[in-house]
């Protein structure tokens, strides 16, 4: 089928207590507003939407979802500051969700089962599949007969073979409850290698890739001939790179010596997730920007939590050297991999020996754009890349509920992403 009709589609990131969207003009890749309800189930919540045009902004009580969707729906369609005319514009709806076990491998077009099966995963994931439920049938209610698909954060992880997603555990562990290797930011990691594609003119079929997503939040994944082969966070997003407010890998053993010292269960996992990594090492913030100005400063905490960070992101680099048979590209995106210059040259200046070699003039004067940055003799080009979720959310949504146009999707190189 050829797309040649603009459709309108509706990106929605539903979380506990905040529900981002954006609506994309498609197939050509245009975004047309987004926006962002805060403080569901606050005393004081918020939404603000933003388009080419204008923004809007109402301070308001938000005590549920069904109440945010309906602010949602108020601002898209509002006569002065709105992005569409009317809701039936829409003609389809996608929606992020974060775990979809090993049931699903691709975005699917969501139906009962569909819902079922994020139901049973909500043991796999429980702070974040109930939201992402909760936005998939708020969405249905304000858009009833409109097709809904799912995009998981997991589904680009499923080709990776045992090897990778096994455990060393008793293996009855993984059959009885699914104990593996799921990984997250598969959309990211998906989108970025497919971008780093079209900026070196390469086929993913033939072509082997690292992605680096560094946010708040960070994993590291290998790709051969498009298809994920291992990836950094596992069970759940508390294992690989060490993080902003996340430990990363630890000696497990480390739980059970501070359970046994009176630390409560909720407090390890507390621990762990929210005052480990860059803020538990430094002490300072989990903000790369405020460690960079004190190790500036000599700061011997905030340099130490910015070597540990680099140093754990070298060694799955160096991983996955090792398991893939070659490397064509080192892709670094998130809101670190992408303005944090300093720290892309702490993370490639001992590569070299890899075939990784960084132009470091090339990396300062890109700054926070888009780009190549490694020399022209380095075997394995280096690529700083702008991640976007909600696009590859569009993107999925038109392809699945429209039908693919392949002539298209190969002319995608021209459109400004
Ligand atoms: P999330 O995972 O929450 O989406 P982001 O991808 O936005 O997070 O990344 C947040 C991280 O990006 C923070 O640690 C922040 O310090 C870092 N960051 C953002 N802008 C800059 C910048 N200009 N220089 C260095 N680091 C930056």
């Amino acid at each position: 089928m050829r797309a040649t009709t603009d459709r309108k589609i509706l990106v929605i990131n539903c979380g506990s207590s905040s529900l981002k969207y954006e609506v994309w003009g498609m197939p050509k890749r245009i975004s047309l507003g987004r926006g962002l309800v805060e403080r569901i189930g606050e005393l004081k919540g918020r939404i603000t939407q933003k388009t080419p045009r204008c923004e809007l902004v109402r301070e308001v009580q938000v005590p549920h979802h069904k109440a945010a969707m309906e602010l949602v729906r108020e601002a898209l369609t509002d006569p002065e500051k709105g992005v569409l005319g009317s809701l039936a514009e829409i003609s389809s709806v996608g929606h992020r969700v974060v775990h979809g076990g090993e049931q699903y491998s691709s975005s699917v077009v969501i139906d009962d089962d569909v819902l079922k099966a994020i139901e049973k995963n909500v043991e796999l994931a429980p702070l974040h599949n109930p939201p992402n439920l909760i936005g998939i049938k708020e969405a249905q209610a304000i858009l009833p007969g409109v097709k809904q698909v799912a995009v998981f954060d997991t589904s680009f992880h499923q080709t990776m073979p045992p090897a990778a997603y096994l455990y060393g555990l008793p293996y009855e562990l993984y059959e009885k409850y699914k104990i593996r290797r799921y990984g997250f930011h598969g959309t990211s990691h998906r989108y970025v290698a497919g971008r780093a594609m079209e900026m070196l003119k390469r086929e993913p079929e033939n072509t082997n890739v690292i992605t680096l997503h560094l946010g708040n939040g960070a994993s590291a994944t290998a790709i051969e001939h498009g298809r994920s082969i291992d990836t950094s966070m596992g069970f759940t997003p508390l294992e690989g790179l060490m993080m902003g407010t996340r430990s990363g890998d630890i000696d497990p053993a480390i739980i059970d010596f501070l359970e046994r010292r009176g630390y409560s269960s909720p407090e390890v996992n507390a621990l762990l997730n929210k005052k480990s990594g860059l803020l538990g090492l430094s002490g300072i913030s989990n903000d790369l920007r405020d460690l960079e100005v004190e190790a500036a400063k000599g700061n011997q905490r905030a340099i130490e939590a910015l070597e540990v960070y680099a140093y754990r992101v070298r060694k799955y680099v160096g991983a996955y050297v090792a398991n893939l048979v070659k490397v064509d590209a080192l892709v670094f995106t998130g809101g670190i991999g992408q303005n944090g210059v300093k720290m892309r040259e702490r993370i490639c200046h001992r590569l070299e020996n890899l075939g990784i070699f960084m132009d470091y003039g090339l990396n300062a004067s890109l700054g926070s754009g888009e780009g190549i940055v490694s020399s022209p003799f380095s075997p394995i080009a280096i690529l700083v890349v702008q991640t976007n979720e909600e696009l590859q959310i569009a993107i999925d949504s038109y392809d699945l509920v429209f039908g693919a146009d392949a002539a298209y999707r190969r002319r995608s190189s021209d459109v400004t992403l």
